[in-house]
């Protein structure tokens, strides 16, 4: 007996093709033949399960399956060939059968291989078991694991309901609109291709037009009951509409302008690299718009004449309207696109395309990684790779731009990381020749980069609650008078980052987290900026009850923007603010109007610092360039720099010249120097310096252990037994247990362990070793999170 009858469950497989068929009938002909499949499921669970394999189903390593896991069902990916039934096994009435195997592409080994060893390299295993959690950012779609169901449409086939409502003859008066509409546009396409099969024309014209349920409804102002009212009464006829059009195909056109010679000489190394077909990986250093952007369009032109895929992974908001256009001038369409935005439809179509080979060039957020590629991989672009959006910090962690090298070296691609201000990894990479880079030191066509002054606000005289230093004004004045565009730039959301009662001292703070609560006024309320928990804004002391005593401390944006619309009330201005900006397309329409010369102020965070193009911006002024310096983190400086460098770096970007202006308590600082001088060797030289001294990343190893939970007594014990238990290592050394800097997120309390390392060290061991050690000696506390961080970005 292979499976009884009561734990068969029907199988719905449309892979029960002829081969199928064969394949049960020679490898199960045996009586005795019972196949195993082992089931990696997208959890964190301990290992894989093992599942039976019903006769006549031909299942293959990475197929998509249904399987019963305690009282739910899941799909999980078949990780490992299935095999035949053993003495040894558990009894065969004991394995749970796969119930379905859904009509997807598997996923291919080159992709399995790749989870297996980014779950390793990220520790996932040790903490959630096999690489489960990995897999689960390859299965955010469930909806494409199985083909679209046809769609279905409603056309006028004469009959009419024997009750007419007003609503209901709009339904038809939609029906015959959409009709004439679709006649129209045929005769149109027709006049196009003369010579089309008369016959075929004869038909389409007789053929009134059918519309979906929703775009029916929509069409006649009416709701999706209306016309589900009429198909009841048989008054309009079902038909199956075409599925829709499949993805476009890039086609590369020529280029509108001859490239200098430093381009000339990377676009074809790249193009070299790319037929080599094998692992190359290239970081491109270029000043801010010196055209590193047209420098990689070539080499993805390439990857298509190879007939292989391109993935472009870029930091979220540089995915705008303005790199579509330019993707859409070189390449006659705009690429497959794969960001938060998306809405569940794009979701599934844009997966399900890309799983079935269809896409050819994708432009993404950092989840674009973790789509179900095929083998056809050839080219992986990070864009801004210093971004730190690349790196994960929650949930599954990890740095996408390393494990976007990582994929390449398994799909044999050409990796191309590009920035006009590498990170120190990058660039030591490149300096030990394991990346080879290509330089492009110069603006493309004849823009200079912007001059860049500092502005020290020790001598500045500044009225209380005014935050705008004197030569600021004057550029801005200038730059008014010039018709161009200036910049404000301060990286710090909200009105004001603390509230105090000037009566009692009282400050307010997160009641959950380690932070002072951010005054934002256009939404009326105290946010944190950490876990989001918002109450309205105060009018008198919650402490002392105390009236018109609260006092707003230290500018935000918005604060920024209310100064200046007090100085230049006739000024037009753009608030760019990630919390301001509540959907995509207005943050387009913003973009478009900043380009199109609406506006002569800009004003914005972080979201305004990265990638944008604004031709007519000419000056940039930073409010509080110090800020990020002073807390402590290995890679303060370093992020300071890449940060201000990029700012400054949208100014006189076309003919218009361009400079900037920082504002500055410490212009003596090693970073505000190499700004102004535009000395970005000496500094990367001086941060190198001092990291190999203390032998911290790239030149040493670290990770970040950290342990949250609701108690601080048990999470302290906790992190004594951990403590005690450290083994010794030459090469290793772990640092703590201390609070993390932030002491309390989110109502749960962190402790946290560095763990320190030779540049050859094997930190992932160590660390598995060190924790066995302890849980063979204590039960892990249930409400105790360990969270481990390898190369941590930021010290949260
Ligand atoms: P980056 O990616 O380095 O910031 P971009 O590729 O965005 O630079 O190029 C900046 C601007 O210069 C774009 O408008 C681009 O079309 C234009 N550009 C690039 N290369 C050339 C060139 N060789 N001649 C003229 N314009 C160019
Ligand atoms: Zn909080």
């Amino acid at each position: 007996m292979i499976l009884s009858q009561k734990t068969a469950a029907p199988i719905q497989t449309t892979q029960q093709t002829h081969e199928a068929t064969q394949f049960a009938e020679s490898v199960v002909s045996a009586k005795q033949a019972f196949m195993i499949a082992p089931v990696l499921v997208p959890l964190a669970v301990p290992k894989l399960y093992d599942y039976a394999v019903p006769p006549h189903i031909q299942l293959i390593e990475g197929a998509f399956v249904r399987v019963p896991l305690g009282t739910k069902k899941i799909t999980g990916i078949v990780w490992q060939a299935p095999r035949l039934w053993q003495k040894g096994d558990m009894k065969q009435s004991q394995f749970k059968p796969i119930e379905m195997v859904h009509a997807c592409p598997p996923l291919t080994a080159q992709t399995r291989n790749f989870i297996e060893r980014m779950a390793n390299y990220i520790m996932a295993p040790h903490i959630m078991g096999p690489p489960g959690s990995v897999l689960r950012l390859f299965m955010r779609v469930p909806a494409a694991f199985n083909p679209p169901p046809p769609l279905y449409g409603w056309r006028d086939n004469g009959t009419r309901p024997a009750r007419m409502t007003q609503a209901r003859q709009k339904v038809y008066a939609a029906l015959a609109i959409a009709s004439k509409d679709k006649d129209r546009g045929d005769s149109k396409d027709r006049g196009k291709s003369k010579d089309k099969d008369k016959d075929s024309q004869h038909k389409d014209k007789n053929q009134a037009h059918a519309l979906s349920t929703t775009d029916l409804a929509h069409a006649a102002g009416v709701s999706a009951n209306v016309v589900k009212g009429l198909v009841k009464a048989g008054a309009l006829e079902k038909v199956t509409l075409a599925n829709r059009a499949p993805f476009r195909q890039p086609v590369p056109k020529d280029r509108p302008f001859t490239f200098s010679p430093e381009q000339q000489t990377a676009a074809h190394v790249l193009c070299e690299a790319v037929k080599t077909r094998s692992f190359q990986p290239y970081l491109l250093d270029g000043v801010t718009g010196s055209g590193k952007t047209e420098v990689y369009f070539e080499a993805i032109a390439e990857t298509l004449a190879q007939g292989r895929k391109a993935l472009v992974l870029l930091p979220e908001i540089s995915l705008t309207a303005q790199f579509l256009t330019r993707f859409e001038a070189r390449f006659n369409c705009p690429p497959a696109l794969w960001h938060s935005g998306l809405s569940a439809s794009a979701r599934r179509r844009t997966w399900r395309a890309v799983a079935e080979g269809q896409v050819s060039v994708l432009a993404g957020a950092r989840s674009a990684l973790f789509l179900p590629w095929g083998d056809e991989l050839g080219l992986i672009i990070v864009d801004e790779e210093h971004d730190s959006s690349f790196k994960q910090e929650e949930g599954v962690i990890y740095n996408a731009r390393d494990m976007a090298v990582l994929r390449a070296q398994f799909a044999k691609a050409t990796i191309i990381l590009s920035s006009a201000t590498p990170t120190l990894e990058t660039i030591v990479n490149a300096q030990n020749k394991r990346y080879q880079r290509l330089a492009l030191p110069k603006r493309a066509g004849t823009a200079d980069l912007p001059r860049i002054k500092l502005i020290d606000m020790r001598q500045q005289h500044i009225d209380a609650n005014r935050w705008l230093a004197l030569p600021i004004i004057k550029a801005i004045e200038e730059t008014l008078a010039n018709k161009t565009q200036s910049l404000l730039f301060l990286n710090r959301r909200g009105y004001a980052p603390l509230t105090l009662c000037r009566a009692c001292g009282y400050r307010y703070a997160c009641p959950h987290c380690d932070a002072w609560l951010v005054a934002h006024h256009y939404k009326r309320a105290l946010i944190c900026h950490h876990c989001g928990t918002l109450q309205p804004l105060p009018t008198k002391c919650d402490s002392c009850g105390a009236e018109d005593k609260l006092a707003a401390c230290g500018p935000g944006i918005e604060r920024i923007t209310e100064e200046v619309t007090q100085t230049f009330p006739k000024a037009r201005l753009a608030v760019l603010s990630s919390d301001l900006i509540t959907n995509t397309d207005s943050l387009r329409e913003t973009l478009a109007a900043i380009v199109a010369g609406k506006i002569d102020i800009i004003i914005g965070t972080q979201i305004i610092a990265k990638g944008h193009h604004f031709p007519k911006l000419a000056f940039v002024g930073v409010v509080d360039a110090d800020l990020g310096l002073g807390n402590g983190d290995l890679r303060a400086g370093e992020r300071v720099f890449q940060l201000l460098s990029q700012v400054a770096g949208r100014a006189g970007r076309e003919k218009i010249s361009g400079h900037a202006m920082l504002q500055t308590y410490m212009p003596e600082h090693p970073v505000m120097q190499a700004l102004a001088d535009g000395a970005r060797e000496a500094f990367i030289e001086r941060e190198k310096e001092m990291r190999q001294t203390a032998g911290m990343p790239p030149f040493g190893r670290l990770a970040g252990i950290i342990l949250s939970g609701p108690d601080l007594p048990p999470l302290n014990k906790f992190a004594q037994q951990l403590a005690a238990a450290v083994p010794p290592h030459n090469d290793i050394d772990v640092f703590g247990p201390a609070p993390a800097p932030i002491a309390r997120l989110r109502a749960n309390y962190r402790v946290r362990f560095l763990v320190k390392g030779k540049k050859t060290a094997p930190l992932q061991d160590f660390i598995k070793t060190w924790l066995d050690l302890v849980f063979v000696r204590v039960k892990r506390p249930s409400k105790i999170r360990i969270t481990i961080d390898i190369d941590p970005y930021r010290f949260l």
